[in-house]
């Protein structure tokens, strides 16, 4: 038998308020996520992206359905045990670039390699390794705000493929970046699939369309293509 899908969602509903409020962000949504897959996830502000993204990630739960992640279900694990899986398996890409800004580049991208109890001269390597490629070797010693918004979205996707996830997810990671900019982040994620890694991407890029395998289009909290 070969691997387990990386991912794998069934009939996903995640519900927030109730009553009158109630809201239904992401509506019984299925999805599975393939070893070396690259898809890229588009439509409208509040059609359920993010919901669906976080819940991928296991930064938030559904209110109904089921996930596994390397064929491993998720809903019945706790707090503690969603923080080592994420660490360990997961790696998250946002909008705004979510850097620690009194730790320099090379420290961003060492921590989760400290939550991972990986030796301190492992993650030095580790780390400078990963920051040469996504072009910032030069820029090791930097803390974030002296870094361009490019610069810092590339220590950000250093640190999540920093513990080899199984899985790199990316909410809009080139929206607060220029034209130019969101080029390069773009090729950085190219090259990461081509290396192996699977990716789901939120992007409003149309290139990113031709890049990606596969696009998902999110309409009403579900998957309409
Ligand atoms: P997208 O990322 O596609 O813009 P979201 O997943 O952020 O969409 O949101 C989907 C829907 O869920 C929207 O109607 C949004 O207002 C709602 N929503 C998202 N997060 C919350 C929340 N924490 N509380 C209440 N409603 C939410
Ligand atoms: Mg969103």
């Amino acid at each position: 038998m070969g691997a387990p899908p990386v991912a794998q969602l069934r009939h996903i509903n995640k519900i927030y308020g109730a009553g009158d409020t109630e809201v239904r962000a992401v509506n019984d949504l299925s999805l599975t996520v393939e070893a070396g897959d690259y898809l890229a996830v588009m439509g409208a502000s509040g059609s359920g992206k993010s919901t669906a993204m976080n819940i991928l990630g296991c930064l938030d739960r559904p209110s109904s359905g089921s996930y596994l992640l390397q064929g491993q279900p998720v809903e019945g694990l706790g707090d503690d045990d969603l923080a080592v899986l994420r660490n360990r398996c997961l790696g998250f890409v946002f909008q705004q670039f979510h850097l620690l800004a009194h730790l320099s580049a090379l420290e961003n991208v060492e921590l989760p390699m400290i939550y991972a109890n990986v030796p301190a001269e492992e993650r030095r390597r580790r780390a400078t390794e990963a920051l040469h490629r996504v072009g910032l070797g030069q820029r090791l010693h930097n803390r974030p705000n002296q870094l361009s918004g490019g610069q810092q979205q590339r220590v950000a996707i250093a640190r999540a493929i920093i513990n080899r996830p199984a899985l790199l997810l990316a909410d809009e990671p080139t929206g607060a970046l220029d034209s130019e900019t969101t080029r390069d982040v773009l090729e950085i994620f190219d090259q990461l699939n081509g290396d192996g890694m699977t990716v789901v991407l939120v992007t409003h890029e149309h290139d990113v369309a031709e890049r990606a395998g596969k696009v998902l289009l999110f309409r009403d909290g579900r998957i309409a293509n």
